[in-house]
Formats: structure tokens, C-alpha cells, sequence
């Protein structure tokens, strides 16, 4: 007789996802975590009474995983005002979305910051990519295809100017992707456009740590361990970091594809699991007030300065200041995020910020800084398609992880979900 039912190794958004699913199924199922809580990639600290996130990162209410797994109203999100204040030298200039906020999309063109031609083409690649994920054409977690281009070559082929790319895309979602090239593939990028045009980026009140949070709460309180580190796994098999063996009809590798070359058989290891990781640094500062007058994203299109994009999230959810006053944080440009430049990053900082909001930034106080070296698996299409075919590795085996389907708390979501039904469908 089996110790489980299924045992699942990682208690990330995709091991919380799939453990949730099999015990609302009935199955005795046992979630192993060698940190020392849950959420994987997806966690908030709290530094001198501000919630700090490990890295800036959203949930787009439109995801529909998150939609359907989450209880997005019991999170409290505060929303982002959609579009982005494009920063460029000395000169904040707003891009807006022109089906929710018209006025300031026309202030926009008229400012220049989008010139026409750029302007009809977004209006079609809107349309294009919300009619694809309506019809069921567009879902990045699906096997990727020979044809797959990346999203430099997909801008180029839709017409857009060197200057609005260079402008827009690259520093938008270039944070988004955590690459500067826009080598990530064009079906990642068509799926965020349309999540980005039909829903709104969003902050839990909590942080971003109540998502996981809210998964783990409907487990069972002893179906969880936590730092319990997993030394290697076979089907039906884990051993323990301190030599315990257990036993269950179908174990789940659920870390990151790092973690699942460590701990998978070298059969079952798959091209998958050499895959490269995109990282990134974010340096979080207290203030006494907000340097911005609603709630945005403000991106860096220049190609100097250390801040890539700065975010005020308490103005989004006031939970992250819920003592008052601001927190500010930066993701830096690729540039300055070694090491050996950490010592003047923060000066830096609050001279191109001062650039923007005038003498504020010099009273920001410096709270943390975060790095996170394994933030992203690589997204070009040549690495998508070394994906995993499917869940099953063997009898007894099953993957998921967002290197199986996609980068993002989606992705992550919906790898949980699929390995779950891979393990009830073996009954
Ligand atoms: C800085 C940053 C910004 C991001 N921005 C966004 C964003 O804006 N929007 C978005 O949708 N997504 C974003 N993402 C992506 C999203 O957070 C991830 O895709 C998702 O959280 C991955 O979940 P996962 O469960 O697949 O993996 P992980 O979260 O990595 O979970 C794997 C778990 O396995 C555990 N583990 C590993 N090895 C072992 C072992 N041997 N024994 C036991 N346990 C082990 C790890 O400790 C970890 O808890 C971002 C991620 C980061 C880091």
C-alpha cells in the first residue's frame, strides 16, 4: 500500500493548483516544499512595514485560469490605470489605450508620442489578437508550432515604426517578458496584448503572496510540508534531502525546470529542463508620498539611466503601505543590475528619477533590494518548442511548472490544472 495517493514536489502556483484539484477529487495527495513557505516565485516580504513583492509582477484579471481557479474579488485588487507613461530623457508622456480612456489616447497622438499610421496598426493588432483568443486560436500553453516567429518579427510584419517599437514595445514589454531583444514568441505576445486590452494589471491588497495563499488555504492544513527539500524522484517514488523514502501511485514534479533536471531520472529528463532563465533586480524605496498622480506604470524608453520601469504600488493597492506613505520600486535595466554595480545603484536611482518628478526622488529612502536571478524561462520559440509534449512522463510521472506551458501565474495555473486531470485520467 502506497503513503499516498499522489505526492506533488513544489509548492508553486502550478504544485498548489494541481494539489488543490486532486484533493477537491478525493485524492490523498501530499504537497512537499523545500522552502520554508508556499508560492515559489510568486512571494512578498515586508520591510519596515511596506509589502515588497520579489520581483515586480502583476495578475491580469483577465487570465483565464486566474478566472477560473482564483477568487480574484476575494484578493481586493487595486487596478492599474491601463496603458503606460513612457519616459524618454526629461519628458513623461502618456500612451493610453483608446477604448478605455479616448481623451487620453487623442492627447496622445496629438502629443506626437503615437503618430497615426502606428495608431491604426495597434488598432488592428487589438482586434487581431482579442478575435484569437475569442476563437480559441490564441493560448500559449498549447505545443508550439514550426511556424512560431518572435514578437520583434510579428511588430515588423504588422508594419509598426522602428520609433513606436523602439518607444513602446521594447520598454513595455520588454519588462513584461525580462528581455530586451523581443525574442519572446509572438503567441506569448499576442496572448498578453489581448489580456492587457480585455483586463487590468493588478495588485493584491495582500501582495501578490495572497494568490498562493489563497490556494494553499483550501488544503487540508497536514497536506503540506514545508522545508522538506526533495532529493530525487521516480514514479511512485520520492526521497527525502534527509534520506526518508515515500511511496504513491503518481508522484508530480512541480518545480522550476532547473528543479526537475535535479530531481528526475536522466530517461525522463527531457531538452526542456537545459532551458535558459531570464532574471531581474528590483530596488524598493519608502517615501513620503507618491511621485506619480494615479495609478501607472512608468517605462523607461531610453537606453540610459539604471531604472527600466518604476511602479508606486501602494497607489495601486494602499495595502502596501497600509502605515502610510509610498512605496516606490524600480526593476533596473539589464545593465545595472550586476553585482559590482550595487554600491551606486540606488544614487542613480533617485538622479534619473529626479530627472522625471524634480527634488522628491533625493528624500526616497532605500528599503531592499531583491534579486531574482531565475525570474523567467526563455520564451523563444526555439525554446517553446522543447517543451514537454504533455504532463505524462511515465506511469507514475507527471511534469508541470511554467517551462511546460508558459511563463506567467497563467501559465503556472494552467500546468497545475493539467497535470491534475493527466493524474485522474490514469483513474
Ligand atoms: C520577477 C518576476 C516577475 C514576474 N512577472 C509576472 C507577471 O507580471 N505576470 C505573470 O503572470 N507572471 C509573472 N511572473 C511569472 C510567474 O510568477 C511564474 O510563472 C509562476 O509563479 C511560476 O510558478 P511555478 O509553480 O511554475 O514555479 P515556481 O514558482 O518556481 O515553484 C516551484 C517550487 O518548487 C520548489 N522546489 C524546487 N526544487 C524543489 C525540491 N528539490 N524539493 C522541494 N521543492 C522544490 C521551489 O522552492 C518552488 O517553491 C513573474 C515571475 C517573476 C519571478
Amino acid at each position: 500500500m502506497n503513503d499516498f495517493d499522489t505526492i506533488v514536489v513544489g509548492a508553486g502556483l502550478a504544485g498548489l493548483a494541481c494539489s488543490r484539484e486532486l484533493w477537491r477529487s478525493g485524492r490523498r495527495t501530499l504537497l512537499l516544499e523545500a522552502a520554508d513557505r508556499v508560492g515559489g516565485r510568486v512571494a512578498t516580504d515586508t520591510v519596515a512595514g511596506f509589502r515588497i513583492d520579489r520581483g515586480f509582477q502583476v495578475l491580469n484579471d483577465a487570465y483565464p485560469e486566474a478566472r477560473r481557479q482564483l477568487d480574484l474579488a476575494a484578493l481586493r485588487p487595486g487596478r492599474f490605470e491601463p496603458g503606460a507613461v513612457v519616459a524618454e530623457g526629461r519628458r513623461l508622456r502618456r500612451v493610453a489605450d483608446p477604448w478605455r480612456q479616448p481623451l487620453a489616447a487623442v492627447a496622445s497622438l496629438l502629443q506626437g508620442t503615437v503618430g497615426l499610421r502606428d495608431a491604426v496598426r495597434a488598432a488592428r493588432l487589438r482586434h487581431d489578437a482579442i478575435a484569437a483568443f475569442r476563437g480559441g486560436r490564441l493560448d500559449p500553453d498549447q505545443p508550439a508550432t514550426d511556424a512560431e516567429r518572435t514578437t520583434a518579427e510579428e511588430l515588423t510584419a504588422r508594419g509598426f515604426s522602428p520609433g513606436f517599437i523602439q518607444t513602446f514595445f521594447l520598454p513595455f514589454f520588454g519588462g513584461v517578458f525580462l528581455e530586451r531583444r523581443l525574442d519572446t514568441a509572438a503567441a506569448v505576445f499576442l496572448f498578453d496584448f489581448a489580456m492587457f486590452a480585455l483586463g487590468r494589471a493588478t495588485l493584491p491588497t495582500g501582495g501578490m503572496a495572497a494568490i498562493p495563499a489563497q490556494l494553499a488555504a483550501a488544503l487540508p492544513a497536514d497536506a503540506v510540508r514545508t522545508s522538506c527539500p526533495v532529493k530525487r524522484v521516480a514514479p511512485g517514488l520520492v526521497e527525502l534531502a534527509d534520506g526518508d523514502q515515500l511511496s504513491a501511485t503518481e508522484v508530480v514534479v512541480a518545480t522550476d525546470a532547473g528543479g526537475a533536471a535535479r530531481l528526475l531520472p536522466p530517461e525522463y529528463r527531457g531538452p526542456w529542463t537545459s532551458r535558459r532563465t531570464k532574471g531581474t533586480v528590483l530596488v524598493a524605496f519608502a517615501a513620503d508620498r507618491s511621485p506619480l498622480d494615479s495609478p501607472t506604470l512608468v517605462v523607461n524608453a531610453a537606453a540610459e539611466g539604471p531604472i527600466d520601469n518604476l511602479t508606486v504600488p501602494s497607489d495601486v493597492a494602499p495595502g502596501y503601505a497600509a502605515g502610510g506613505g509610498a512605496v516606490i520600486c524600480v526593476s533596473l535595466r539589464p545593465e545595472w543590475a550586476a553585482a559590482d554595480r550595487r554600491a551606486e545603484v540606488g544614487d542613480a536611482i533617485r538622479r534619473q528619477a529626479a530627472d522625471w518628478f524634480g527634488a522628491a526622488p533625493q528624500t526616497w529612502r532605500p528599503l531592499t533590494t531583491i534579486d531574482v536571478p531565475h525570474a523567467l524561462p526563455d520564451e523563444s520559440p526555439a525554446a517553446r518548442r522543447m517543451r514537454p509534449p504533455g504532463p505524462r512522463l511515465a506511469a507514475g510521472l507527471v511534469l508541470c511548472g511554467d517551462h511546460a506551458t508558459s511563463g506567467s501565474i497563467n501559465g503556472a495555473l494552467a500546468s497545475g490544472r493539467r497535470a491534475a486531470e493527466a493524474v485522474l485520467a490514469a483513474g
